[in-house]
């Protein structure tokens, strides 16, 4: 089996310092090595998202990996949609984290930090928090002992702020969706920055957290829309499974559409809404069926240069 860096030190388990990697000289040949081992992944991953077979919207890498790849290596056409999540089947984590479900916290400062193993998922729900639904979906995570990211519309936690603080009393993680969830490539960079923050800042009002992650909405992302977040440190986090919870299905139709593209795929983010009531009704399903697979849920949190810099212009 391969092994990681700092494994035998158990890096990656929730209990020790997240960041000592960095501090640790003796660790730094060990992630060459494994920067060696992931930048030949840029190849297949590009082809892969270049293909006629990319027929879901995730379709390239993101940005951060492009600036950080070999420059032998082709960037793939920007399309709508992004894979923000990599697999990287040469690379495996201890999941010393118990028999259950949930797996690892990965500390986030770049999109690019997202690295799963194979088997590893990272649950996302956007366009809440409603009160029904999301606290069904917050119970059903508890129940299983695992951690999601909830990307709030900005209304929707206004209009329901006690239910957007309960998520972030939950310990589960918060981003942004923008405020009104509107496509930002139809508006002017100014209005485009303006429903960015006003968005963060109703979120933050809500949980009482300030949120880091972003999605764009529709998933409409350019690289001056890129800029826009970037200059105000939110990390855009795209999706690698799509659900198609927004459509009617039966929860066995969902639950079999997420394996098989978690099975095609290795692993990667899941996207659903807590909106849906049909979302709420499947997630046990959905977790169960994830469970009896092997899979991991792996949660992201903030990463290190979050601690001392809130978002510009919030404290
Ligand atoms: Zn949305």
């Amino acid at each position: 089996m391969a092994l990681s860096c700092g494994q035998e030190r158990g890096i990656y388990q929730n209990q020790l310092p997240p960041f000592a990697h960095k501090v640790l000289i003796s660790d730094m040949l060990c992630w060459v090595r494994s920067l060696a081992l992931v930048v030949p992944l840029l190849v297949p991953l590009s082809a892969y998202a270049a293909g006629p077979k990319a027929v879901e919207v995730s379709s390239m890498t993101p940005s951060s990996l492009r600036q950080n790849a070999n420059p032998s290596v082709p960037a793939p056409k920007r399309q709508v949609g992004a894979i923000h999540s990599v697999v990287a089947p040469m690379l495996s984590f201890q999941q010393d984290v118990g028999p259950g479900l949930a797996g690892r916290v990965i500390y986030v400062d770049q999109t690019h930090d997202i690295v799963l193993a194979p088997k590893e998922v990272v649950l996302t729900f956007d366009d809440g928090p409603v009160p029904k639904n999301t606290v069904s979906i917050l119970d059903t995570l508890d129940a299983f002992g695992v951690k999601a990211t909830f990307f709030m519309v900005g209304t929707m936690a206004h209009d329901h702020a006690a239910i957007g603080a309960e998520v972030a009393r939950r310990g589960q993680t918060i981003g942004t969706h923008t405020y009104g969830h509107v496509d930002l490539s139809k508006l002017a960079p100014a209005a485009a920055g303006a429903e960015i923050d006003k968005g963060v800042a109703a979120v933050a009002a809500a949980t009482g957290a300030m949120p880091h992650f972003f999605r764009f909405p529709y998933l409409s992302e350019s690289r001056g829309l890129d800029s826009l977040v970037a200059k105000r440190n939110l990390i855009p986090v795209g999706i690698d499974v799509d659900s198609i919870d927004y459509r009617p299905a039966s929860q066995q139709v969902l639950v079999n559409r997420v394996m098989a593209k978690l099975a095609k795929r290795g692993g990667g983010i899941i996207l659903m809404h807590d909106l849906q009531a049909r979302t709420a009704n499947f997630l046990p399903s959905l977790l169960t069926e994830l469970q009896i697979n092997g899979y991991k849920i792996v949660q992201l949190r903030p990463g290190e240069r979050f601690a001392a810099s809130p978002p510009a212009g919030f404290p």
